[in-house]
């Protein structure tokens, strides 16, 4: 039995004590005191069915005992700077990860977060281009660091932050964008920002496969190729954000880039890296790499040995129970049967993502698509009373995320489904 305080009392502790700007979902916030594969269990032992926590990095489940002994074993036999000695533990990870990248993707540099390593993949692509232009999408989300709440581009994410050489492009959002699902129409902007904006050459464009925060946008087909070849012309790298999408969540492949038919020039990464260990990382080629040599680049924790030997045994954990197959199987399942909930309840607009990262869009008029933001907060408040935990995200705040462990069952998909149906037919 749990013998820690109860909610309210750090509940109280959090408002005297920690930033204001901290946020906890719902009106009565749980306290999870463990977790274990896909479920996470409260301070009376109530459990639930976390639907959410691939966001928050968990992709083998919570506290998977491969991982937990890699971390344990790593930790009583060193914790150090990485950059100091030699010690196996980042090599090992830097050469399984550089396998999983295609092509010339073979060079790794380890950070502590998404933002970190955002961050770096910016600053590379500007040293490497010796342009300071960069372009992002709306809605996009890539950190909040000088240079990554920069390219971040929706507004309740931003302070007052120099947006020096960024340009945010027409999001390619098949359900609420322009052009519907012509991603070689929306790539034209694109090219007018390059003609109109810059000296027509630019250091990179960066992009997520699939928009995460911003409410599981799925890039329209043909988008990225056509800006690819865009960004290419203008001299440009192309950055993948593979943050969320990454590490088998899509199902059909390894990383979320793979299914646009692109091969970026550097991928970033973090959360399901470390399955809940603090891990970030860039992957790029060795052309592009050298131009670190110019200066120290250094990171006293990025790649440290216990967080890059937590790395190694996720992907050996991803590997060894087939995670990304599972993603495919239960993903393909549940869009499903969230499709059908679409068929009966007019608020719900859109339900769309691959794999085990999932949205459904709530609107009051799908004609007019009007954002339903009271009935998302409702729905979600409610399935949790009913044991489940979702996400939230989009820009009005009115997108379910649905974003589970990726050891989900498709008796956890069904759970999901049905505590939400219930919940839609009392409204
Ligand atoms: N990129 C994407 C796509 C993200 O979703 C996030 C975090 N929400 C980040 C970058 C930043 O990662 P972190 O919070 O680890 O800095």
């Amino acid at each position: 039995p749990y013998a820690g305080p109860a909610a309210d009392e750090i509940l109280a502790k959090r408002r005297e004590y920690l930033s204001p700007s901290i946020l906890h979902m719902y009106k009565n916030p749980v306290n999870i005191v463990e977790g274990k594969k896909q479920y996470l269990f409260d301070e009376n032992g109530r459990r639930y069915v976390d639907a959410f926590g691939g966001i928050a990095t968990v992709c083998c489940g919570h506290c998977h005992p491969d991982v937990v002994e890699a971390i344990v074993n790593q930790t009583t036999k060193l914790q150090h700077s990485t950059v100091l000695y030699l010690n196996h533990a980042i090599a090992d990870f830097a050469q399984a990860l550089a396998s999983k990248l295609p092509g010339d993707l073979k060079v790794v540099f380890f950070t502590n977060s998404g933002t970190e390593a955002n961050e770096l993949a910016i600053l590379m692509a500007r040293m490497y281009t010796g342009c300071h232009d960069i372009i992002s999408l709306r809605n996009a989300y890539h950190g909040n660091a000088a240079g990554t709440m920069g390219a971040t581009a929706q507004s309740i994410w931003k302070f007052n932050v120099v947006q020096s050489g960024i340009h945010h492009a027409v999001n390619p959002d098949p359900y609420r964008g322009i052009f519907g699902s012509d991603g070689e129409k929306y790539a034209r902007d694109v090219q007018d920002i390059i003609n109109f904006g810059t000296s027509g050459h630019v250091a990179a464009f960066m992009s997520e496969a699939i928009q995460g925060v911003g409410g599981i946008v799925e890039l329209a087909p043909g988008y990225l190729p056509a800006v690819y070849n865009t960004i290419k012309k203008a001299g440009g790298l192309f950055i993948a954000d593979e943050v969320q999408a990454g590490f088998g969540r899509t199902g059909s492949h390894f990383w979320g880039f793979e299914s646009h038919n692109v091969v970026p020039d550097i991928v970033t990464m973090a959360k399901g890296i470390g399955n809940g260990f603090p891990l970030g990382a860039v992957v790029t080629t060795p052309e592009i790499a050298e131009v670190l040599t110019h200066r120290n680049y250094f990171n006293t924790f990025g790649g440290n040995p216990v967080s890059t030997a937590a790395g190694l045994a996720v992907l050996k954990v991803i590997e060894k129970e087939q995670l990304q197959k599972n993603a495919l199987e239960v993903g393909t399942y549940l869009k499903e049967r969230l499709t059908s909930l679409k068929d009966k309840y007019e608020l719900i607009g859109d339900v769309r993502g691959r794999g085990l990262i999932l949205g459904v869009e709530l609107v009051t008029d799908r004609e007019l698509k009007i954002p339903a933001k009271e009935e998302t907060l409702h729905v979600m408040d409610q399935m949790k009373e009913l044991g489940v935990l979702i996400g939230k995200g989009g820009y009005y705040g009115n997108v379910f995320r649905i974003t589970p462990p990726l050891c989900f069952t498709k008796e956890d998909a069904d759970f999901v489904v049905d505590a939400m149906d219930l919940t839609l037919s009392r409204m």
